[in-house]
């Protein structure tokens, strides 16, 4: 019967952890799965274009300056009273351009005079704007900007220093009737721009660049891996319009075998198109780190759990076993736990032919006890003698309620004369006791009838022999010992 208990717990362990494993795999799939699809969703509608607000206002910040001071130069009315006054003394407009450079940090600043073609540089006159030059066409770009348009931001050569490129501001001067009479503006190093995007770049964990309205690819940072046109880099082709033709744009697509999600919007200042890129591996690590943590804990959990089912069920099963082998009122063995243990003992007996021997007890006139005392008390008399016998046991020393008030001792390793001498111990004891219940002394006796094993008899012959000497003992007057040779 133990058996069959130890089997239906393991069998209940072994379910149990498959429902608990499978639900938490199947629980940390399912959530992976669900994150993995809302992924790009995520990155394509929020984190991104959050990050590219981030960026957009910083550029505003980083790049507006420039702007602002050309405005502020167009405006100056010292410029435009000194072109209007046919550009005297020429030294007093580059110092004031110098001035400028100086006081922003800016890599140039000049004024183009509208009359004289006058290339006036923080450095001194340049040269004079030749209307055939393709490195001056900018000069008559700007000159025939819409109304509506005070200037442009164009990337270019510096004009004072050929082997280096400037972000240009260029704007248009008005005399005080709004007529007007040249250009002017300052100039970044590109080279500080990109390390302002590589600063971006790093502080967002994106690559930033930008495009002008056509799609040339205007700024980037050093890692830069497209083309120099939208038009021409790979995944983008088709894209290329969509984002020139709108103020602002969230897309994905593919390159490298890998999900690129990419936006786009118009920086108005500088007519050029911001665009922040993310691939998709940087969450996707984050969610494949958060699949193992999750299956981690699970595993975690369902080992807790059988721990504790296994100490719950542990205990369960012992109170049960217990439960069944033990008599209830004197906790002693149960005849079926005891014929178990003998049939166990008996054989380790013959196995090792060492002696073996059984006691038959039974307490005397006990009738007379429930008569006087009634049943109840009559049971505490059997727990107390029950109590007795044991503490005169052994460890492998076995006792069991045979019946009423009757009980069986099972003396492994105990040849008769010895359980002879066991069981007149016990006599005595019990014979000297007197127990007290209710106010009342109760002095009871109990007869005990002795035998020790024999290799050639049955089980139960044993038990038959120390029952007929138990009923001799009876015969005899009770009170004593009788030992079946
Ligand atoms: P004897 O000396 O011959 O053994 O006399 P006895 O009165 O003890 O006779 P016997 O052993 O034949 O009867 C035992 C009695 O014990 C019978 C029954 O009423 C009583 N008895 C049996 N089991 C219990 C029990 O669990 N509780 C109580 N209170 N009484 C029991
Ligand atoms: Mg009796
Ligand atoms: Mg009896």
């Amino acid at each position: 019967m133990g058996h069959k208990v130890w089997n239906d717990k393991k069998r209940f362990i072994w379910i149990l952890t498959v429902l608990l494993l499978g639900a938490f795999v199947v629980t940390s799939g399912i959530s992976y799965q669900v994150a993995h699809d809302s992924l790009s969703e995520q990155i394509e509608e929020n984190t991104l274009p959050l990050t590219s607000d981030n960026i957009y206002s910083e550029i505003q910040h980083d790049l507006l300056k420039p702007i602002f001071i050309s405005s502020l130069m167009a405006q100056d009315t010292f410029v435009r009273d000194w072109t209007l006054e046919q550009e005297q003394t020429p030294e007093k407009l580059v110092r004031y351009l110098k001035e400028i450079q100086d006081k922003y940090g800016t890599v140039t600043s000049f004024f183009v005079s509208e009359s004289t073609r006058n290339y006036y540089h923080s450095s001194g006159v340049l040269k004079k704007i030749d209307d055939i030059d393709p490195n001056d066409a900018w000069y008559f770009r700007v000159r025939s900007l819409p109304k509506s348009e005070q200037y442009e931001v164009n990337i270019d050569q510096d004009t004072a220093n050929r082997n280096r490129t400037v972000i240009y501001v260029n704007y248009k001067v008005f005399d005080f009737d709004g007529n007007f009479i040249g250009v002017t503006g300052v100039g970044l190093a590109v080279e500080s721009v990109k390390k302002m995007i590589e600063l971006y770049q790093t502080r967002y964990n994106r690559s930033v660049y930008f495009t002008d309205r056509q799609g040339n690819i205007t700024l980037h940072s050093k890692d830069f891996a497209g083309g120099d046109t939208l038009q021409n880099t790979p995944g983008l082709e088709k894209l290329a319009t969509r984002i020139l033709t709108s103020p602002s744009a969230s897309f994905s697509y593919q390159r490298d075998g890998k999900t690129i999600f990419l936006n786009s919007r118009l920086v108005t200042d500088f007519k050029w198109y911001l665009l922040v890129e993310q691939d998709e591996t940087m969450g996707k690590q984050k969610l494949l780190t958060t699949f193992w943590a999750n299956l981690g804990m699970s595993i975690f959990v369902t080992l807790a759990i059988l721990l504790i089912a296994n100490l719950t069920l542990g205990k369960y099963q012992r109170k049960l076993e217990l439960m069944a082998s033990t008599d209830k009122l004197t906790g002693a063995a149960n005849r079926q736990a005891f014929e178990e243990y003998f049939s166990r003992s008996l054989a380790r007996s013959v196995l090792d032919s060492t002696p073996m021997s059984v006691l038959l007890v039974d307490i005397d006139h006990f009738k007379s006890v429930n008569d006087q005392h009634g049943h109840n008390i009559g049971d505490l008399v059997i727990k107390t003698v029950s109590n007795m016998l044991k503490a005169e046991l052994r460890e492998q020393d076995l006792l069991c309620r045979w019946g009423g008030e009757e009980f069986l001792i099972l003396l492994p390793n105990i040849d008769l004369s010895h359980a002879c001498e066991i069981a007149e111990l016990i006599r005595k004891s019990v014979a000297e006791r007197r127990i007290h219940v209710n106010g009342c002394e109760i002095n009871v006796t109990i007869s005990s009838g002795v035998a020790e094993y024999r290799v050639t008899e049955k089980a139960e012959d044993v038990v038959n022999r120390a029952d007929i000497a138990l009923y001799q003992a009876k015969e005899q007057g009770r009170n004593r010992v009788v030992l079946s040779y």
